[in-house]
């Protein structure tokens, strides 16, 4: 995973500060990475702090922790994030 906060003075929630989601999420994101242009607002906007960048600096998103409030989904310029529905 890549580091890009190193020297940027921004305050992000601690990773999972809100614990696991559990099987209670309703809507999950889910990128579709032809439409994405690493412009990284996902990674800065999401309130878990469960979106990680990859080596080739596109997102990750870690469904252990997101809890599918879809401020990813709305920050994305391109619409490359989808709020799909869960599966149980
Ligand atoms: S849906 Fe919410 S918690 Fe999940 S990755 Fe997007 S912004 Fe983060
Ligand atoms: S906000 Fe959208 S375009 Fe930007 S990095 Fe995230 S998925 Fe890619």
């Amino acid at each position: 995973m890549v580091n890009v906060q190193e020297g940027i003075p921004i305050a992000r929630p601690k990773i999972g500060s809100s614990g696991f989601t559990g099987s209670w999420r309703i809507t999950k994101p889910v990128i579709h990475y032809d439409a994405c242009t690493k412009c990284r607002l996902c990674y800065f906007y999401c309130v878990e702090n469960s979106i990680d960048l990859q080596q080739d600096l596109y997102p990750k998103i870690d469904y252990d922790f997101c809890k599918g409030c879809g401020v990813c989904a709305d920050v994305c310029p391109t619409k490359a994030i989808e709020m799909v529905r869960e599966v149980k």
